[in-house]
């Protein structure tokens, strides 16, 4: 699924292919799950072309991950984002799923490293939940603590925490969970922030308890785009109840509406709420298609058509 006889990666200044690529089994990474990583996307554009969606900010926020893990990470942004887009090349890729994964090497002891490896595969990007609206459920697990952990590092360690709670919610049967933090406030879901609608606001919670996700800050520019009132404030999950609609956003989720919570389903239908636009406004903006153009021909056509 993720790589087959004829894929390329990169490892380590190298573009190699898949099955060539090895890791040491000793790698303090892979026994404690002291690594970091990233989760971008690229787009096919309107134009035809392939683009890197915030590759800047992906990266940036690898580069800080990886200094919050005490890994040490020399390459710059321009650097990575080069490799990245040679990688695309080479396997023929436009919309893809993009993983770097930074790594350190064999030890068994809790030191810091003294290097690090850099890998980074790319895929077909399937579409991740489609126009499917999701059942989501509250999770009986909380994020990680905070004080216990840097969580606003995307650490392959942390996900323990969301392999669990989303195997907890796909076995009894929903499509994903909400997680809250260790004071009972809504946190995010296993791989995505939350957003709710309420008498035509937009409510998320704060950094601090979340991974400040870079869809999260691009669905806070939408909203102050199309004049949508947004506030970060914490809340239960008994307020999310009353909500008019909800939706997760993420690099893999993009924006994805909910169905019901808990059971309960919402006041507002999906299609109906502001998070069906702003939906469609993160669409148009990662394939970079000019919705002002299209009205205008459209206009046009009408005109000439009249
Ligand atoms: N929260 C968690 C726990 C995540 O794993 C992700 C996915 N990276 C997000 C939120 C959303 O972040 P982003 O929009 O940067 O993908």
């Amino acid at each position: 699924m993720y790589y087959n006889d004829q894929t390329i990666v990169f490892l380590d200044g190298q573009y190699i292919k898949a099955v060539d690529a090895k890791i040491d089994l000793y790698s303090q990474s892979l026994h404690y799950g002291c690594s970091v990583f990233e989760g971008i996307r690229s787009y096919k554009t309107e134009s035809g072309e392939t683009r890197i969606f915030k590759a800047k900010d992906h990266y940036e926020r690898l580069q800080n991950s990886a200094a919050a893990m005490n890994i040490p990470f020399n390459y710059s942004v321009e650097e990575l984002t080069e490799i990245t887009y040679q990688l695309l090349s080479k396997n023929n890729l436009q919309d893809a799923y993009i993983r770097p994964l930074v790594y350190v090497p064999a030890n068994m002891s809790f030191s810091p490293a003294k290097e690090s490896h850099l890998f980074i595969a790319v895929w077909v990007m399937q579409p991740f939940f489609g126009e499917k609206l999701l059942r989501v459920m509250t999770s009986l697990f909380q994020r990680p603590n905070p004080k216990g952990f840097k969580i606003e590092a995307k650490a392959a360690g942390h996900y323990v925490n969301s392999i669990l709670a989303s195997q907890e919610a796909k076995s009894k049967g929903y499509d994903e969970c909400l997680l809250t933090d260790i004071h009972g406030f809504v946190a995010e879901g296993t791989g995505a922030n939350v957003f709710f609608e309420k008498n035509g606001k937009v409510y998320t919670p704060p950094p601090g308890n979340i991974l400040p996700g870079i869809t999260r800050a691009t669905v806070i520019e939408i909203c102050k785009e199309l004049n949508v009132e947004l506030q970060e404030k914490l809340f239960t999950p008994a307020e999310l109840k009353t909500a008019d609609a909800v939706f997760f956003c993420g690099t893999a989720a993009e924006v994805v509406g909910w169905e019901s919570f808990d059971d309960e389903k919402f006041s507002k239908s999906w299609n109906e709420s502001i998070g069906r636009t702003i939906q469609v406004a993160y669409k148009n903006r990662v394939t970079e298609k000019k919705v002002l153009q299209e009205k205008e021909e459209k206009v046009e056509k009408e005109l000439l058509n009249a």
